[in-house]
């Protein structure tokens, strides 16, 4: 936030640091917003709106009025809506400022949209297309009659593509007359008609005195209407080139967009050339980004939409030089180019969506999402602001969950094999340890057995040796007998 000393400052000044801030930091509207005990000043930048500073409630009027008063506004009005513009030059750089002011239950809130088309001046290539998006584009252009979209949301940089083909387009031997609701910049060599209902001047009444001013290039602001859809398409079968831009999703709304607009399929299918659908998406600060792992989910989007095996992305971090790690916004982009084969699809009575959706994506067109994972990869953005800008197809977040969850259960399988193993280790290192112990439980009885044995053999032993003596005794006994016989003989013969 900033304080800007309302007590000594002239509001004067303190609105023209306003408005040169905003330019210096490229915002696109600065809003003047009443509250109940303030008015808080807020800036659009890259798309995000930000507190810029607190008004105190005394001097919120003076501000207004000073704002209203610059924009060519009524300044003692203030019960009704107002439209308005500044320009001028601001630090040497050509502005230009549509001012709104609307009553709200607090007060006046006034928003200020700073125009800035320097980016269309410096032509196709700056618009971060990818080359085969860019060759597409050029064809379209190389067509002399036929109609281009542009699509996309309010703020998705329509205005900007639009008026770079038309730059493209812009050579002394072409006619180009545009008809807008507002003219947001002044092309040199165009005639460029503003369209005006109050009085009458619709996109299509001033469509139709168009076409008699012998135009070969018309820009129609945006198609609206059917009525405006109708007489585009009419403009493009005559033998001009149309651009115009469509508030839709993707091409493929496009097409049925127009078809309920009651544009008829024959004519749609041979006037169309080509659609462009455009998001913008907050670019990385080149000078604080790193890199990190990508997610298992990340992995599986690269794998499924690119066919790419993604390792790492960018994410933001903050410095000096950005806004919370991000300065500026890149485009992300899906051209179709109308083939022949989708001109006969898009004519068919018969035609189901699903079919058209397969031509549609089948042929060589790379959707927003494939545009904007190529812009991750190379480092221009991230994942989470591309998931935040680009729909991801529901058929493909479903199988994505689901080859998650798959690939979990499979580790989780994996996990338990690995305790199972590791049981199985633990078990056998036990049966290991058991028969072990049997082991040794045996030795000792063996070993308990010898000595027992060996005690016994000492048992036997001397129970061996006692008979021994036992036998030793008797043999001596009997050796005494014999003695005792043979003396007795003995004393006989001498007898
Ligand atoms: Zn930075």
């Amino acid at each position: 936030m900033i304080e800007y000393d309302f007590v000594n400052m002239p509001i004067v000044d303190i609105v023209n640091r306003i408005i040169l801030y905003a330019s210096k930091h490229n915002a696109s509207d600065i809003h003047f917003d009443p509250r109940e005990d303030c008015m808080m000043i807020r800036m659009r930048m890259d798309g995000r709106l930000r507190d810029h500073a607190r008004v105190p409630k005394m001097y919120e009027k003076n501000l207004a009025t000073r704002v209203k008063l610059i924009s060519k506004m009524n300044i003692t009005e203030t019960r009704v809506p107002q439209d308005g513009a500044i320009k001028g030059v601001v630090d040497g750089k050509e502005l230009d400022m549509r001012v709104s002011a609307l009553p709200t239950n607090e007060g006046e809130k006034i928003v200020v949209r700073l125009l800035d088309y320097s980016s269309s001046l410096e032509g196709m290539a700056s618009l971060g297309f990818s080359s085969s998006n860019l060759k597409k584009v050029q064809r379209m252009l190389d067509i002399p009659n036929g109609i281009i979209l542009v699509t996309g949301a309010t703020g998705s940089g329509k205005s900007t593509t639009t008026y770079s083909m038309l730059q493209e387009l812009n050579t002394e031997d072409r006619n180009i007359i545009t008809v807008e609701d507002p003219v947001e910049m002044n092309i040199e060599g165009i005639n460029q008609v503003h369209v005006n209902s109050e009085i009458g001047l619709t996109f299509a009444a001033a469509l139709r005195s168009i076409l008699r001013q012998d135009p070969n290039v018309i820009l129609i602001g945006e198609i609206r209407d059917s009525e405006t859809a109708q007489i585009a398409v009419r403009a493009a079968i005559t033998g001009h080139l149309v651009l115009s831009t469509i508030h839709t999703n993707n091409s493929l709304s496009t097409i049925e967009r127009l078809l309920d607009m009651d544009v008829e399929r024959y004519l749609l299918s041979t006037a169309l050339n080509g659609i462009i659908s455009q998001k913008l998406a907050r670019t990385l600060c080149p000078h604080c980004k790193k890199l990190r792992p990508t997610t298992n989910y990340e992995k599986q989007i690269f794998s499924k939409v690119l066919g790419k095996d993604i390792k790492e992305v960018y994410e933001p971090v903050g410095c000096s030089k950005c806004n919370n790690g991000f300065k500026g916004r890149i485009a992300i982009q899906e051209v179709l180019f109308i083939t022949d084969r989708l001109r006969e699809l898009i004519s068919d009575e018969n035609l189901d969506k699903e079919d058209l959706k397969k031509a549609v994506y089948d042929s060589d067109t790379t959707t927003l999402l494939q545009d904007a994972l190529e812009k991750v990869i190379e480092g221009h953005t991230t994942f989470k602001e591309i998931y935040r800008v680009v729909d991801i197809d529901f058929d493909l977040e479903k199988q994505i969950r689901k080859n998650i969850q798959k690939e979990e259960k499979e580790k989780a399988r994996l996990e338990n094999l690995e305790i199972i193993d590791a049981y199985d280790g633990i078990l056998s290192n036990l049966r290991a340890m058991i028969s072990d112990m049997k082991k040794i439980q045996k030795n000792a009885k063996d070993f308990a057995e010898n000595q027992y044995r060996k005690k016994k053999i000492d048992n036997n032993g001397v129970e061996i040796i006692d008979a021994f003596e036992d036998l030793e005794l008797a043999n001596f006994i009997k050796e005494y007998r014999k003695k005792l016989k043979n003396q007795d003989n003995s004393d006989k013969k001498k007898t």
